[in-house]
């Protein structure tokens, strides 16, 4: 949160980032960032905050594409990280495109007096110079083609496509591309004034003015009292059937459902991010990468193209003999190509997982709720380590958090090997994690919204919990009922928006 003194507050629709928290948030993110460097004492800075927050608050909707963030530099704590990042006076804004592998890749940004309006397409012309690395979330911002428009629908799966016509100067169009970027079942794209076949066709006289489109190949005016970026936004997001998507935040999510938005994340961040960070796969790598795939094609109650895409990854890995895998054959079968895109997500998208800040929770998150799910999948007359012996494996050859993986190594050569059956798998995977939740409770890592707590609780298994001799004891049987309603593919949700 703030420190005493900082200009924002976590009231702010901006992100309060700090020594910790800098590096994480804005290097190797698919999101762009735009960050205020500034001081508490300086004059300037202090002048220029309603205009940072009122900046925030008008692009909120732009995210995830791009964040907008601050650093307080005055900050004791924060004054060696604002000198790596090349700061030297306030306040300086700094933009860093998707994927910025450093400091340095920090663009500094001019900015100009007071004017939202400069600041908003300063960002734009920003995104445009993403070239290989364009943001997943954000939609293309380039002029639309005939050729594009002609096919659209057959392309694309939404049942709207808004067009804006504008000149060439007019960021109008962007605008409200990204505006929009977190409903479903619309696109918008700009048509410049030079496009003469559209501009024929849709018989524009005026620019700007806008056109929607429908599935059925009807198109009409977009009725507005103003040609203005509110006047198409409001209109747009109110039409039947346009809703918020996957992008949109999440503020509460409800603990007793399982999320299948995390679930398909985590395979997304398992399989393309911690997996890729090897370039060639060797000996015990090849050996846990095979197993984890293995259960996850057998037990994974995932969507049907999910699991068939998890099932031609495990064919792939069953064929390929050799001790020493390549990530780039990998990555071929796990990231789909042009014609056929792979079924997973492109970026990851917490739910249940999403943290309060960027830094906490999410793919941890996620990792434990998948395992804890395939833990359950199994029949009684399944091996008894077959999930487990998968999970202790990619933890110990892949998850990038090695102090974690060295705890969970310590319990598992303990005491898994006692575990008889399926069910005790189960349960064994639950008092494991609660052991690692009492060890965190009250340190750094924990999110202040989500404390973490001896799971269940008691507001979501009574039967779980009982009192004997004075002293709390669970009851087991409870508990693994419990377990296997929770993580039943019937508790997975698939729609994130409701
Ligand atoms: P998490 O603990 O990640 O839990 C995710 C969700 O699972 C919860 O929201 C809840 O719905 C459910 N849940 C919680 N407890 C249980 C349970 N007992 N049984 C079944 N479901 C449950 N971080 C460290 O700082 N140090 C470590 O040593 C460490 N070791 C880790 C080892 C492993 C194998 C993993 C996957 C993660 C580890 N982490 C460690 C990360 C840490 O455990 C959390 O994942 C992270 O702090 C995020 O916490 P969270 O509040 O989202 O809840």
């Amino acid at each position: 949160g703030a420190r005493p003194g900082g200009l924002y507050s976590p009231g702010d629709p901006l992100v309060l980032l700090q020594v910790d928290t800098l590096e994480s948030s804005v290097l190797n993110s698919s999101s762009a960032w735009l960050v205020e460097f500034y001081a508490s004492w300086c004059g300037h800075c202090v002048h220029f905050a309603p205009t940072w927050r009122a900046l925030a608050a008008d692009i909120q909707e732009w995210s995830p594409a791009v964040n907008l963030g601050v650093l307080d530099c005055a900050d004791i704590a924060n004054q060696k990280m604002c000198g790596k990042f090349g700061i030297t006076g306030f306040p300086t804004l700094k933009f860093f495109k998707a994927f910025s592998k450093s400091p340095e890749d920090g663009i500094k940004i001019f900015h100009p007096g007071d004017s939202i309006q400069k600041l908003r397409q300063s960002i734009i012309t920003n995104l445009e110079m993403h070239k290989e690395t364009w943001p997943p979330a954000c939609p293309p911002l380039e002029p639309a083609s005939v050729e594009e428009i002609r096919g659209f629908f057959q392309t694309n799966n939404v049942t709207y496509l808004a067009l804006i016509f504008e000149t060439n100067d007019s960021f109008l169009g962007r605008e409200v591309t990204l505006d929009m970027l977190q409903f479903e079942n619309i696109a918008v794209r700009r048509v410049l004034s030079s496009e003469e076949e559209l501009v024929k066709k849709y018989g524009v006289t005026s620019f700007p003015s806008s056109f929607l489109l429908i599935k059925n190949g009807t198109f009409s005016r977009i009725p507005v009292q103003m040609e203005a970026r509110s006047f198409y936004t409001h209109f747009l997001r109110r039409l039947p059937g346009v809703m918020r998507g996957p992008y949109a935040p999440i503020r509460a999510p409800d603990i007793s459902k399982v999320y299948m938005a995390d679930l398909e994340s985590a395979l997304h961040y398992a399989l393309r991010v911690e997996v890729a960070r090897f370039s060639v796969l060797t000996g015990e790598r090849v050996r846990a990468l095979k197993d984890f795939v293995a259960v996850l094609a057998k037990y994974f109650p995932g969507r049907p193209f999910v699991r068939n895409f998890l099932r031609s990854v495990d064919r792939w890995l069953r064929n390929a003999r050799e001790s020493r895998i390549p990530y780039s054959g990998l990555e071929l079968v796990l990231t789909g190509r042009k014609e056929s895109p792979s079924a997973l997500p492109a970026l990851v998208t917490w739910v249940g997982c999403q943290g309060s800040e960027p830094h906490f929770r999410g793919y941890p998150c996620s990792l434990w709720t998948l395992f804890h799910l395939l833990t359950v999948q199994g029949g009684p007359d399944h091996s008894p380590l077959e999930v487990l012996g998968a999970m202790r494996g990619y933890v110990q050859s892949f998850f990038g958090c090695r102090e974690c993986a060295q705890h969970f190594e310590g319990m598992a050569a303990e005491s898994m090997d006692k575990v008889r059956s399926v069910d005790e798998a189960a349960l064994w995977l639950w008092s494991r994690h609660n052991r690692v939740n009492a060890r965190l409770a009250g340190t750094e890592t924990e999110d202040p919204q989500f404390p973490k707590l001896q799971w269940p609780p008691p507001e979501l298994c009574p039967l779980c919990h009982s009192v004997v001799n004075r002293r709390h004891v669970w009851d087991k049987a409870a508990v693994l009922r419990f377990l296997k309603a929770h993580f039943s593919p019937a508790n997975i949700f698939l729609d994130y928006t409701e």
